[in-house]
């Protein structure tokens, strides 16, 4: 895979997929296996109890033709299973108290010690099995106890038991399978793990190399989407928008940088052929005062314009710095009335201040002072005089709406939806040729944004616009 180039083998996720894959498999077949192991051998050891039982009950059947003659009863039913290989059965009779009474020849031969307290708590008719160790030999017994008694007649324990060696061969047989089948399921499973993984993982490699394949330069390519409806199908969604997302910012950025080359370049040669001209021949004292009042005008135009282009890149890269505090908006809208007041009647418009709510938001109060001084600014710079400018502030549903109409010359219908756009003049003819920058608004749209609220405009040209910015309210102490 080439997305694991420079990767060391342990860390690739291929090679810990099928580490993981692996223990939870031998961790799962050695659990079942021992579950079965479990369980084999306790069937076997039922299998055996019923087994003796049987033998007990026929043996029962013997001695009770013949209740006196022990010896003879064995005699006779060890003469009967003599040619037993697998089960041989061992006998032995025991008085209730633990007083051997007869014993198989093969019982003799093995060392199984009475256990007179067991013997005691043993009730006429009841049993005990168990499986006994007995030295020198390597197979366990499993020895089935009763007492076996009839009224006065008689009253003995009976002892019979046989070897576990079957059992043993069963179990070793299992258990050599399982040891000869674990390998091999390791190996199949270890393999199968393997190219699970690899091929679940294939698609990341193909995401990896796509990645890095996009630079800035092929932000229009896109990561093919494979139609599964996968985790990794959602992954690749994602950078793709991730991507899209980028090539605006990309876009924009370019756009922005070309914009602002256009806007400076155009004023500052019209400059310099302003200055060519004017020490292209000597000229009056005068000429050259009324020339360099004229640059130092457009020098602070320039400046203002590279103070708003520093602005929006700050708004762009989230360090605008905001500090978010409890405004009164109805004083604050007060106070920009009586300071715009003064202007407006220099222009000989009226400036009103209408119905004003009292409403608190949270926000920057900088920032919200400039987004409308900038609207109220707009208002009067394009209201004819004799006109007027309203500001009004009222609560609707959670939202202060702060409304700034004016009876100028309107925005046309299809500009509305452009002049929030940075650099974006209605019509350049109809305002100075280096007064309007067009940079206003986006900065006011930006402060809305930041504040979550909206800003909206309605006009109608030549008879004047409305602007009106919604803010959440505030409310509690
Ligand atoms: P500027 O900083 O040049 O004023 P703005 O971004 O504030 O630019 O405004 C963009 C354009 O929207 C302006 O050039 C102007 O043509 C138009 N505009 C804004 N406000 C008004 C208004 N109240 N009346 C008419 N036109 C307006």
């Amino acid at each position: 895979m080439s997305s694991n180039k420079g990767t060391r083998f342990y860390k690739r996720t291929d090679f810990k997929i099928t580490l993981w894959y692996i223990v939870t498999f031998v961790v799962t077949t050695i659990i079942i296996f021992s579950f079965m192991y479990v369980r084999v051998k306790h069937h076997l050891i039922k299998e055996i109890d019923r087994f003796l039982k049987d033998e007990l009950r026929e043996f029962a059947l013997k001695v009770s033709e013949t209740p006196v003659d022990f010896k003879g009863v064995i005699k006779k039913y060890e003469g009967d299973i003599v040619a037993r290989e697998y089960y041989p059965i061992y006998v032995r009779v025991l008085h209730a108290d633990g007083e051997v009474i007869a014993t198989s020849g093969n019982f003799a031969a093995i060392v199984y010690p009475i256990n007179q307290e067991k013997l005691r708590g043993m009730g006429v008719g009841s049993s005990y099995v168990e499986t006994v160790k007995v030295p020198g030999r390597r197979t366990p017994f499993r020895v089935l106890s009763f007492r076996l008694a009839d009224n006065e007649k008689f009253d003995y324990v009976v002892q019979i038991g046989t070897r576990m060696k079957s059992m043993r061969n069963t179990l070793g047989n299992f258990s050599e399978n399982i040891i000869t089948a674990i390998p091999i399921a390791l190996v199949l499973g270890t393999i199968g793990g393997w190219l699970l993984a690899r091929r679940s993982l294939s698609p990341i490699a193909y995401i990896t190399e796509a990645a890095r394949r996009i630079t800035a330069n092929n932000l229009g390519e896109r990561l093919k989407s494979r139609q599964s409806g996968d985790e990794l199908d959602h992954l690749i969604t994602t950078l793709n928008e991730m991507i899209s997302r980028l090539e605006d910012s990309f876009k924009r950025i370019s756009q922005f940088t070309a914009d602002v080359s256009h806007e400076l370049r155009t004023p500052i040669s019209a400059m310099k052929g302003e200055a060519e001209l004017l020490l292209s021949k000597p000229r009056p004292t005068k000429e050259y005062r009324r020339a360099l009042v004229t640059y130092i005008k457009k020098l602070d135009f320039f400046t203002r314009m590279i103070n708003d282009l520093i602005l929006l890149s700050k708004f762009d890269s989230n360090e605008a710095g905001l500090k978010m505090v409890r405004i009164k908006l109805n004083e604050l809208l007060s106070n920009l009335w009586e300071l715009f007041g003064v202007l407006a009647e220099q222009k000989g418009i009226a400036c009103n201040l209408g119905k004003i709510e009292h409403a608190d938001v949270l926000g920057d109060r900088t920032r919200l002072q400039q987004l409308f001084t900038n609207i109220i600014d707009n208002a009067i710079k394009f209201t004819p005089s004799g006109g007027h400018v309203d500001i009004a502030l009222q609560k609707d549903g959670g939202f202060a709406k702060v409304s700034i109409r004016d009876t100028g010359i309107g925005i046309p219908e299809e500009a509305s939806e452009h002049i929030f756009q940075r650099f974006y003049r209605v019509d350049k003819s109809r305002t100075n040729e280096i007064g309007e920058m067009g940079l206003g608004l986006s900065i006011c749209q930006w402060i809305v944004k930041a504040h979550h609220g909206t800003i909206e405009v309605e006009s109608a040209l030549g008879k004047g616009s409305r602007f009106v910015v919604s803010l959440p309210l505030v409310t509690g102490e």
